[in-house]
């Protein structure tokens, strides 16, 4: 069946009752009738549910509707997003390894491997992804496993991840890949042979500003065990949220093919702007990676576009306080459009050399596209950044 069609149609049929909507099962735990009915759920023997930290029937019908989007065996959903990377990170390898991380990602990404595993005896090396002999290069040596964005945070860039994946495969290095900005309505990194899918269901998945949730996707064996990880660390999610994400999700096709549409109208339209210096989007032909995007990317490029303006810092917070529709909102992934400062928010975590690096800078705004009619985004920020140039 077609994406549209997956993500609208009912994973449970037999609820009780026969409700439309599933029930939420909002309990720590669940009653048992006497002990030999524990003692064979908690041996394995019997399926069920004893206490909500180890499994609830909301997490695991949000685990399979996400595993049925992304073509995955078996998925694990965790508190947040940040949750699910941690998760995925000890999945892949329980012991210090190196980690490979790409140059271009999420600023938590590199604060979570600093502040919590390379105090474990982790070692962060970044690698450059454009670069096949430093990806080679990178790979070979003591084992690591290597972490990317499908998208990335916050400029929109789409490395080769087919062959990345091919090159770290060839040195025993397992790939995970945080395909929270494309999700599975654009990129199945798992069909270009990553190991591990995971997603902040906080943004687009969700899609309503209303909950901090993750889920780390992969073979059913790798899932045992972070499921096991996640009761043991206490990395579980609520069982509200999990039924506030699922339902929010049923409507992520329409939402995404929206709003990357009117990604694609806004970059467009604001390349042309005067007081714009850049626009970064995959979908436009400026963009470094565009070819890659249209080899890689499914239904569009997304629905996040970074802009650097001209004028500096100055003019961005200028044009944050002049904007009547968007609004400052660091986070994304919501219906409506927002804006960030990868520099102030999130990317925080790097260093002032590193994020020059990948050409963070005070210019630069990261964009969260809505599904508003685009032509008022576009003239909220038309007038934000003065009138002179209005089309
Ligand atoms: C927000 C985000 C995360 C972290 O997710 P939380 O739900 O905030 O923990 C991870 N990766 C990317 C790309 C994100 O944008």
């Amino acid at each position: 069946m077609d994406f549209n069609t997956r993500v609208v149609a009912p994973e449970e049929r037999d609820t009780p009752d026969n409700a439309v909507s599933p029930p939420i099962f909002q309990t720590s735990a669940f009653a048992f009738h006497d002990v030999d009915a524990v003692d064979q759920l908690l041996g394995g023997s019997q399926g069920g549910y004893s206490y909500t930290r180890g499994g609830n029937p909301n997490f695991d019908a949000l685990a399979r509707f996400i595993a049925g989007l992304e073509h995955a065996e078996a998925a694990v959903v965790t508190a947040s997003g940040t949750g699910a990377l941690l998760a995925g990170i000890l999945t892949l390898a329980p012991s210090p390894v190196r980690l490979l991380v790409s140059r271009e990602i999420y600023g938590g990404t590199v604060g979570l491997s600093r502040r919590l595993l390379t105090p474990l005896g982790y070692r962060m090396e970044w690698v450059d992804l454009h670069d096949p002999a430093a990806v080679a290069a990178a790979c070979a040596g003591p084992p690591a496993i290597l972490l990317a964005e499908s998208i990335s945070n916050p400029l929109g860039r789409v490395a080769p991840l087919d062959e990345v994946i091919r090159t770290a495969h060839a040195a025993s290095v397992p790939v995970m890949i945080d395909n929270t900005f494309a999700t599975p309505f654009h990129a199945e990194p798992l069909a270009w042979g990553a190991d591990v899918v995971v997603h902040s269901l906080t943004k687009f998945i969700g899609g309503h500003s209303d909950l901090i949730l993750g889920v780390v996707a992969g073979s059913r064996d790798r899932m045992a065990a972070a499921r096991a990880l996640v009761a043991s660390a206490g990395l579980t999610p609520d069982p509200f949220a999990t039924w506030l994400a699922l339902r929010g999700a049923r409507t992520l096709a329409i939402r995404m093919e929206r709003a990357s549409a009117n990604a694609l109208a806004l970059a467009t339209a604001l390349e042309v702007h005067p007081a714009v210096h850049r626009v970064y989007y995959p979908g436009l032909a400026s963009h470094p990676d565009h070819a890659v995007a249209q080899r890689l990317l499914a239904r569009g490029s997304g629905a996040i576009v970074s802009v650097a303006l001209a004028g500096g810092y100055d003019a961005v917070q200028s044009m944050v306080r002049r904007l009547q529709l968007v609004r400052f909102v660091p986070s994304l992934g919501d219906v409506a459009t927002t804006l960030s400062h990868p520099k102030v928010a999130s990317h925080r975590e790097l260093s002032p050399d590193e994020q020059e690096a990948v050409g963070i800078d005070g210019r630069v705004v990261r964009i969260s596209v809505g599904i508003e009619q685009v032509a008022d985004v576009i003239d909220d920020f038309y007038g934000a950044l003065g009138k002179e140039a209005a089309s």
